[in-house]
């Protein structure tokens, strides 16, 4: 293995993928340890909301919110098949903390700072509203809001990103824990089971576990990391067309109801969390906040199951804030010795916080500053107009020679995009692939070995959270668990 490299990337959630594939891009000699799956942190637990942060304009947060828009158009177009636009409902009641006219006055100023060519707000009387949200309660209602923003595949997302890192020629690993670092005149060594690596410049970001890395790396004092949790409730579907962005009665905080794989997604949580970030657990203070929330706005609701759920932490900038919501979403960048911690931000803006980091990262090696590309680059998945490219007969016979159905097919290309060449391929290679793997899922042998293959699935937990969304579903894949696993045991 060739051992020397400009750039050590600790941490593949989205920002560690997006820096590796950001600076692959710009020439950089680039590799990336994780020590567990990709995306294994908040970047698999968000709300999945490409999006704005509407709630951050209350914090006179404008320049975050214009860069928030900006890189959830940009998203929607480099990633299409895995971003999409998605219409919002935002009632208001007597006696919340932002009243209508506030609401109507913050989504004509988010659609200000919205690129152009995005759909902009309308307004609602109470009477709209309960005509979308028969079950909604009437008592308070004073109008509300329609208004767009985008749901996201975050876990594939990052596996997309990570797929193009490689692409432009980074190395990426999955499981690799990096247990020793030393500083050399070269610039640092790092060891893992794979052996030694050198690399000029590192870069840190294991997000909520930064303050952890740095101290069992022993690596010098850096920005500190105040980490929040989050808790997401999977329940029966309760609303399929829209979410509803709406406000906890407890605390005022807003909360979102999100149409997700045929569920409904609650969430989320903001709460100050210490302690081994591995173990971030949902707790039931966290389910009853998140029911009550919601049992206010639909005291009729007859099936509040949960039917899973799941926990992530948001590594915040420590600050001293009146409370974990008000604390800032900006991100920040810190260079010392070599080592550039990145902490904060949002998912939506992984890409800008990306090209940041790569440009400080030039600078410190005393590279050329290399015009970065992202900002206009598709997404591994998102090349060659796949789908758009095909007529209906083309993609009828593509179904048809694989024997596969219309919908199904349609499924595959709404997961992967243009790589739904490649899961093609082995059902080619292998014409009994194309069977589904449990009757419960839609998920084809050819995906789960693609999985393993390329996706780097290195057991059946990364298949059903990180490469399918299936532990989040009604079985959470008990009902295949056992024929999955004699795939990873091959
Ligand atoms: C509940 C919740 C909801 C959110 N909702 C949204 C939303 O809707 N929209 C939005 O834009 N943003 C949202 N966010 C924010 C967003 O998810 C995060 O900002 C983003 O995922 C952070 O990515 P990251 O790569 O910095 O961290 P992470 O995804 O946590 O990645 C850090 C990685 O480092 C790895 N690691 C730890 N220690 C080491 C080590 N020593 N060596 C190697 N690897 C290590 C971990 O295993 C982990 O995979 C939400 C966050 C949370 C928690």
């Amino acid at each position: 293995m060739n051992t020397e490299y400009d750039l050590a990337i600790l941490g593949g959630g989205i920002n560690g993928v997006a820096i590796a594939r950001d600076a692959a891009q710009r020439g950089l000699k680039t590799i990336l340890f994780e020590s567990r799956d990709f995306g294994s942190g908040a970047s698999s637990k968000s709300s999945k909301l490409a999006h704005g942060g509407l709630r951050y304009l209350a914090h006179l947060s404008f320049g975050l919110v214009k860069e928030s828009l900006r890189e959830r158009a940009r998203l929607k177009s480099n990633a299409p098949h895995l971003v999409k636009p998605l219409p919002f409902l935002y009632p208001v009641y007597s006696g919340d903390r932002y009243p209508h006219w506030m609401v109507k006055m913050g989504l004509s100023l988010y659609d200000w700072l919205s690129p152009k060519e995005e759909p902009t707000h309308l307004n609602l009387t109470p009477s709209h509203l309960t005509a979308l949200l028969p079950h909604l309660t009437p008592k308070g209602l004073k109008g509300g809001c329609l208004y767009y923003d985008a749901l996201m595949q975050d876990n594939r997302l990052v596996i997309e990103n990570m797929l193009s890192a490689q692409q432009e020629g980074a190395i990426a690993h999955n499981y690799t824990e990096v247990t020793n670092i030393v500083k050399t005149a070269y610039g640092f060594q790092l060891t893992s089971h794979l052996g030694p690596i050198h690399a000029r410049c590192l870069v840190n970001a294991t997000g909520a576990w930064s303050k952890l890395t740095r101290s069992l790396l022993n690596l010098p004092e850096a920005i500190d990391v105040y980490p929040t949790k989050g808790v997401h409730l999977v329940l029966p579907q309760i609303h399929p067309s829209h979410a509803l962005a709406l406000t906890a009665p407890q605390d005022g905080r807003l909360f979102f109801l999100v149409p997700w794989m045929g569920y409904s997604l609650l969430g989320t949580t903001d709460t100050p969390f210490q302690g081994d970030p591995t173990q971030v657990t949902v707790e039931p203070a966290d389910q009853q906040y998140l029911l009550s929330a919601l049992r206010h706005y639909f005291p009729a609701l007859k099936d509040d199951r949960i039917i899973a759920s799941f926990a992530g932490l948001r590594p915040l900038i420590s600050a001293s804030a009146s409370s974990p919501s008000s604390i800032s979403r900006e991100h920040r960048l810190h260079l010392s010795e070599g080592i550039l911690t990145i902490l904060g931000g949002k998912y939506t803006t992984y890409r800008q916080i990306a090209e940041e980091a790569v440009d400080e990262i030039l600078r410190f090696l005393g590279k050329e500053a290399l015009h970065c590309r992202t900002g206009a680059a598709p997404i591994y998945g998102a090349k060659d107009n796949f789908w758009e490219s095909m007529s209906m007969k083309d993609l009828e016979s593509i179904a048809v020679k694989h024997r596969l159905t219309f919908d199904q097919l349609k499924r595959l290309s709404n997961q992967y995009g243009s790589a739904t060449d490649q899961i093609l391929d082995r059902i080619r290679q292998d014409p009994s692939s194309n069977r589904q793997i449990c009757p419960h899922h839609p998920h084809l042998v050819a995906e789960l070995s693609y999985a393993i293959d390329v996706e780097k699935a290195r057991c059946p937990e990364d298949w059903f959270q990180r490469r399918t969304s299936i532990a989040y579903s009604k079985c959470g894949g008990q009902s295949c668990l056992e024929n999955v696993s004699k795939y990873f045991s091959k």
